[in-house]
C-alpha cells in the first residue's frame, strides 16, 4: 500500500508532468472504483486540465478547473502510472485518461478497493474518513510537545496508533514497521507503557525514517511511479533474514492480514 513517502515521489512526479496539459480521452474500464458517474466523468474531463496535484494523507487531489478535485484513495493495491499509449498496460486497469502531450494517465487496481471521488472545490465531506484525518506525519507543526500530548489520547498498542490517521496522517503498515525499528520500540507494547524518553525516540525515528524514505526513493522511482519500491527497507518486509543492526533474525507476525516486522535484539 502506497504510504507518505510513496505518495510524495508520486504527487511530486505529477505535479511536474500534467498540470496545464489539455486532457483529451478517458476511458472507463472499472466503474467499481468510481465514486461518481462514469458517463458524466467521460463527458466533463475531456477538453479541460489538471491545474495542481497535491496530496493529503494517504489521498491524492487532482485540482480540475474551475472548481472541482478528482480524489485518488489507491488503497491496497491502487496504481497510477504515466507513460506513453505504446506501453504495455498492466492488468486490472480501471481507467485511462490520455492528454493533449501524447502521455497517458492510468490507474490499476488488482483488488479494485480503491476509490475515486469527484467533489466541489475545498468541499470533501463526501470522502469517507478525509475530514477526520490528523495533521501530516511530516508537518513540522507536530514538534516534540504536540506529538506526545496529541498520543496522550491513544491507548492501544503503539503500531496501530501510527498507523491511526487520525493520530497522524500518512503511515501505513510498512513505515510503522521502520520507524518502531528506528526508535528502538516493540509494536506490540502499548502506549501508555512508553515512558516519555521513548516517546521523545519515537518522534525523532519518524522524522527520521519518513525523510531517509523520501530521499532513497526519489532516487529509485523516477518516472515509474507505478512500482512501488520497497527492497531498501532495513527491517518490513524482510522477515526470517538477518537484522542489519544486530545481527540477530527479523522476526514476523501475521495478524488480520498485516504483517509485522521486528527485531526481538534491537527493539524492546
Ligand atoms: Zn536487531
Amino acid at each position: 500500500m502506497p504510504e507518505l513517502p510513496d505518495l510524495e515521489i508520486i504527487t511530486g512526479f505529477l505535479r511536474w508532468s500534467i498540470p496545464g496539459v489539455e486532457i483529451k480521452q478517458v476511458e472507463i474500464k472499472e466503474p467499481l472504483v468510481l465514486r461518481c458517474s462514469a458517463k458524466d466523468l467521460i463527458q466533463d474531463l475531456k477538453g479541460r486540465a489538471f491545474t495542481k496535484v497535491t496530496r493529503r494523507g494517504k489521498f491524492l487531489i487532482f485540482d480540475l478547473a474551475p472548481g472541482e478535485h478528482l480524489v485518488f484513495n489507491l488503497m491496497l493495491s491502487g496504481r497510477l502510472q504515466y507513460c506513453r499509449p505504446g506501453e504495455k498496460s498492466r492488468s486490472y486497469l480501471c481507467l485511462q485518461l490520455g492528454f493533449s502531450n501524447g502521455h497517458q494517465l492510468r490507474y490499476y487496481d488488482r483488488k479494485r478497493m480503491g476509490r475515486i471521488y469527484r467533489v466541489q472545490k475545498g468541499d470533501f465531506s463526501s470522502i469517507p474518513q478525509f475530514e477526520l484525518l490528523g495533521p501530516e506525519a511530516t508537518d513540522p507543526a507536530v514538534d516534540p510537545e504536540v506529538f506526545q500530548k496529541r498520543i496522550r489520547r491513544h491507548p492501544g498498542m503503539i503500531k496501530n496508533i501510527l498507523t491511526n490517521q487520525r493520530f497522524l496522517a500518512g503511515i501505513g503498515n510498512a513505515y510503522a514497521d521502520e520507524i518502531l525499528f528506528a526508535a528502538g520500540i516493540l509494536p506490540f507494547r502499548r502506549r501508555p507503557s512508553l515512558t516519555s524518553e521513548e516517546l521523545a525516540n519515537l518522534h525523532r525515528a519518524l522524522g527520521e525514517v519518513l525523510a531517509w524514505a523520501e530521499k532513497e526513493l526519489k532516487g529509485r522511482v523516477g518516472a515509474d511511479i507505478h512500482v512501488e519500491v520497497r527492497d531498501f527497507l532495513r527491517i518490513h518486509g524482510k522477515g526470517g533474514q538477518v537484522c542489519p543492526v544486530c545481527g540477530g533474525t527479523i522476526s514476523e507476525v501475521t495478524a488480520n492480514r498485516r504483517r509485522t516486522n521486528f527485531c526481538r535484539g534491537c527493539q524492546k
